[in-house]
């Protein structure tokens, strides 16, 4: 069987790194915020609130939801940033993504202003996550990647390391930021050929395809570190990854499982990017 790279270890190791900044803040008369802008009521991003709201309410960083309409116009979405911009009560800014097709998402992207953008949504936090400056905010998905393989002490430096998706959300900024750990980086995406013999070849294997349970044996070779980024829910409604568990566990040598891997981490990885927001402002 696999050693499991558990979320909820990592998760804890966080926790006790933000409580000191959290109480630094605090003494300054500072308790960090967060804005979380949902637009609709989709049950994604439902579940990622309530998840979001109860790890930071629990550290002591406040949560203000704005939650509109999916019907809201676009000119008063802007406003609404504008102003959660100008309030220097809140630190950070979550906005849900896709945003409804009336929307023009790349106008948006822009609007939230760069340094509360804690989950990279302006072009200013990617362009830093591809120039490896680490002044701005990586998305919480690929920084909790590479938060967990840090904390289990695994060394990236030279590693033949395969990422299947492509994504701007994961595949695409977790390369770089494998990359800015000088790990050997292969992106592996739906037109990949001879998928398998590349994950075959590698030493850590990330996988963000979106596709259940898609990895399965065939995909892995002995003593391969397996990361499942995949969050799905199965024909049975049960949750599960973008590696076949079962099926792998007993041929990695360590491995995420789902949930209580990567998906723990994110919410962390969150409320860091927002102490780290707070912490700016103190200067
Ligand atoms: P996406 O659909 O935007 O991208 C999927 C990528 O996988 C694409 O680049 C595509 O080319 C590639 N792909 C799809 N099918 C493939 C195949 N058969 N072979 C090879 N490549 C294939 O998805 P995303 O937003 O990047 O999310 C990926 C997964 O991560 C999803 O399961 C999502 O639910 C999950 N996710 C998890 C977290 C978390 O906190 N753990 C956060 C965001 C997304």
């Amino acid at each position: 069987m696999s050693t499991l790279l558990k979320g909820s270890v990592v998760s804890k190791s966080i926790n006790m790194e933000l409580t000191k900044e959290i109480e630094f803040l605090n003494n300054n008369g500072i308790t960090p915020c967060l804005a979380i802008i949902r637009l609709g009521e989709k049950p994604d991003d439902l579940s990622y609130e309530r998840s979001a709201t109860k790890k930071l309410s629990g550290l002591n960083i406040d949560c203000k939801v704005f939650a509109f309409s999916a019907s809201m116009p676009q000119e008063e979405l802007i406003s609404a940033i504008r102003s959660i911009n100008a309030n220097n009560s809140i630190h950070g800014i979550l906005l849900f993504r896709p945003l409804p097709k009336h929307i023009n998402e790349d106008a948006i992207k822009f609007e939230i202003d760069a340094l509360k953008d804690v989950d990279c949504v302006n072009p200013i936090n990617l362009a830093k996550v591809f120039t490896g400056d680490e002044t701005g905010f990586a998305p919480c998905t690929p920084a909790a990647v590479i938060e967990t393989l840090t904390h289990y002490n695994i060394d990236l430096e030279g590693k033949n390391t395969v990422v299947i998706g492509r994504s701007m959300v994961v595949g695409k900024p977790l390369s770089m930021l494998l990359l800015k750990e000088n790990a050997t980086v292969t992106i592996c995406h739906s037109k990949t050929r001879n998928i398998k013999e590349i994950c075959k070849s590698a030493e850590i294997l990330i996988v963000a395809a979106g596709k259940a349970r898609m990895v399965d044996d065939t995909y892995i070779s002995p003593g391969t570190i397996v990361v499942d980024v995949g969050i799905n829910v199965d024909d049975d409604g049960k949750l599960c990854g973008d590696v076949d568990f079962e099926k792998v566990k007993d041929i990695a040598d360590m491995i995420t499982p789902v949930p209580g891997g990567v998906g723990a981490v994110t919410t962390s990885m969150l409320a860091k990017h927002v102490v780290k927001a707070a912490m700016n402002t103190v200067g």
